[in-house]
C-alpha cells in the first residue's frame, strides 16, 4: 500500500503524538482523532485565575531515553528540582540531600531520622548496580513487590517508612508498595541518572511540542470514538469512517467488544492547589508527609520550581493524596487543617484554587515492561494499540507504545512481493 493509507490514531495524548510523528517519518499522513479539545492527554495545564495547573502533579525524568530521543529539552525551558526531599513532620522538618544519588555524603545526624547507616550503604550498593544494568535488564528481572524488595535487599523498616513509601507511593500512585519491584528499580535509576523537572509553563508543554513537530497529520479535536469494528471507526457523534488502518493510543476496552473487561481501572490521585503569600519550603524540592495520619501524601510549591506557574505574587502549592478519601467535599478544608498542623501556618491562609480527582492516572499493569515487539501490538486485522497501559505509566513508556504501534503499522504496509 502507498503513503497514501489512511490511518486514524484514536488519542492525541503522549503515545498518538508520538505515532504520528514515527508514522510522518515514514512518508504517512494520519488523522488523530481526539475526544478533548486539546492534546496531551494526562499531561494536561489548565490555565486557571492566575495559575498554570497540571492535571495532576507530575514531573518528566530527564534521563527518560524515551524524551532524550524526541523532546527538545532547552526548548521546554525545563526547570529542575533538587534532588532529595523534605520529611514534614509536626513540628519537626528536615531535608534528606540528594539520597539517590550521593548516599554517602548524607550528614550521619540528619539521615539517622530517616534511615541507618546500614541504608546508606545499602542505597548506594543499589545505585551502583542500578546504574551498570541496562533498562531492558531491569525489566528482564524477576517481578516482585517493592515493599518486598526493599525488605529483601535489606533496608530497615524505619527508611521504608520515612522515605520510600511516602516517595515512591506519590510515584506509583498506591500506599503499600505493591507495584513491581522493576518499575522500582527503573525509577531510581532514572532519578539517579537525571533530574525531575517540568516545563517552564506546565506539563502540557510537553504534548505542545509534539504537537509543534508534526506537519503532515490532522487534528481532529472533540472527536470521540464510540466504537472499532474491523478498521471501521463509530465516532460519537454519529459518522462512520473507514480506515486502512487504525491506532488505538488510549485504553481500548470500551472501543473493541472483543477487549471488553480486559483491562483493570487505573491507579487514582487527587490533587489540591492552594495559593498562599510565601512558599514555607522555599526551594524547588518535593516535600513527603511520613506520618500515616495525614491524608496529604507529597507537595510542592510549583512556583519554587517554575514562577511562571503563577503570574501574581502568590505562591502556588500543589498537594497530592493518594490515599482512599470517601468523598472530595470539604476536603481543601480538611487539608488546609493538615497544613496548618505541619507548618503552624494558619489553615485559612491556605487559599483554595482547584481540586482535580483523576481517576485514571496511572494505568495498573500486569506485567510490567519498557518494551514490546511491534506485532505484539496488533489486536485486530489493521488494528494496533498504543499508550502507557502496554508497559508501565509514565512518559517514556507511553512514547515507547506510540512508536512500537507505527512500526507495526508501518510494516504491515509495507509491499509484499
Ligand atoms: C496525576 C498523574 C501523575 C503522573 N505522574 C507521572 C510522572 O511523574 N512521570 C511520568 O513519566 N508519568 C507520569 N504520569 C503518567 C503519564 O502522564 C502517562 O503515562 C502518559 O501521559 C500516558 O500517555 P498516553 O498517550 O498513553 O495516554 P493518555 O494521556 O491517556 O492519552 C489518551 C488520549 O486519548 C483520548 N481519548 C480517550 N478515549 C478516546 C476516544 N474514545 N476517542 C477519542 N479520543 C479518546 C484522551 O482524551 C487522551 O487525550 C502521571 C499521570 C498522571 C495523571
Amino acid at each position: 500500500m502507498k503513503s497514501d493509507a489512511v490511518i486514524y490514531i484514536i488519542g492525541a495524548g503522549i503515545s498518538g503524538l508520538i505515532a504520528a510523528y514515527e508514522l510522518e517519518m515514514a512518508g504517512y499522513s494520519p488523522i488523530i482523532l481526539e475526544s478533548s479539545d486539546e492534546v496531551g492527554g494526562r499531561v494536561r495545564t489548565d490555565k486557571f485565575k492566575d495559575y498554570l495547573l497540571d492535571r495532576g502533579f507530575q514531573v518528566l525524568l530527564t534521563a527518560y531515553p524515551e524524551a532524550q530521543r524526541y523532546l527538545d529539552y532547552e526548548a521546554l525551558k525545563l526547570k529542575k528540582f533538587s534532588p532529595g526531599a523534605i520529611i514534614l513532620k509536626p513540628g519537626n522538618s528536615f531535608i534528606i540531600h540528594d539520597p539517590l544519588r550521593n548516599p554517602l555524603k548524607l550528614i550521619n545526624m540528619v539521615f539517622s531520622g530517616v534511615g541507618t547507616f546500614l541504608d546508606k550503604i545499602k542505597i548506594f550498593s543499589l545505585t551502583k548496580s542500578l546504574e551498570k544494568k541496562s533498562i531492558e535488564e531491569i525489566f528482564q528481572e524477576p517481578s516482585q513487590t517493592t515493599l518486598q524488595f526493599l525488605k529483601d535487599y535489606g533496608f530497615s523498616d524505619k527508611i521504608i517508612d520515612n522515605f520510600f513509601k511516602p516517595f515512591f507511593s506519590g510515584i506509583f500512585l498506591e500506599n503499600e508498595l505493591n507495584t513491581s519491584s522493576r518499575m522500582f528499580k527503573f525509577v531510581f535509576k532514572m532519578f539517579a541518572m537525571g533530574h525531575a523537572a517540568i516545563p517552564e509553563n506546565g506539563m502540557q508543554q510537553i504534548a505542545e511540542q509534539l504537537k509543534n513537530k508534526l506537519t503532515k497529520s490532522q487534528i481532529i479535536f472533540n472527536s470521540p470514538v464510540k466504537k472499532i469494528e474491523g478498521t471501521t471507526l463509530y465516532l460519537s457523534s454519529g459518522g462512520e469512517i473507514q480506515a486502512d488502518r487504525i491506532i488505538v493510543a488510549t485504553k481500548p476496552d470500551k472501543l473493541i467488544p472483543q477487549l471488553s473487561g480486559q483491562f483493570k481501572a487505573g491507579r487514582k490521585v487527587i490533587n489540591i492547589y492552594y495559593s498562599i503569600f510565601h512558599s514555607f519550603v522555599a526551594q524547588p524540592m518535593i516535600a513527603l508527609v511520613t506520618d500515616p495520619q495525614f491524608l496529604i501524601n507529597n507537595l510542592v510549591f510549583m512556583t519554587d520550581i517554575s514562577k511562571a506557574y503563577s503570574q501574581n505574587t502568590k505562591a502556588l502549592l500543589s498537594v497530592s493524596i493518594v490515599k482512599p478519601v470517601e468523598s472530595i467535599e470539604k476536603l481543601e478544608k480538611m487539608v488546609a487543617i493538615e497544613l496548618e498542623a505541619l507548618t503552624k501556618i494558619k489553615a485559612e491562609y491556605f487559599e483554595h484554587i482547584k481540586t482535580y480527582l483523576i481517576e485514571e492516572a496511572l494505568p495498573q499493569v500486569e506485567d510490567f515492561a519498557c518494551t514490546l515487539s511491534p506485532t505484539n501490538t496488533k489486536v485486530l486485522d489493521g488494528v494496533y494499540l498504543a499508550g502507557d497501559f502496554l508497559l508501565n505509566g509514565s512518559i517514556n513508556a507511553a512514547m515507547t507504545a506510540g512508536r512500537k504501534a507505527a512500526e507495526a503499522v508501518i510494516l504491515s504496509l509495507q509491499p509484499t512481493y
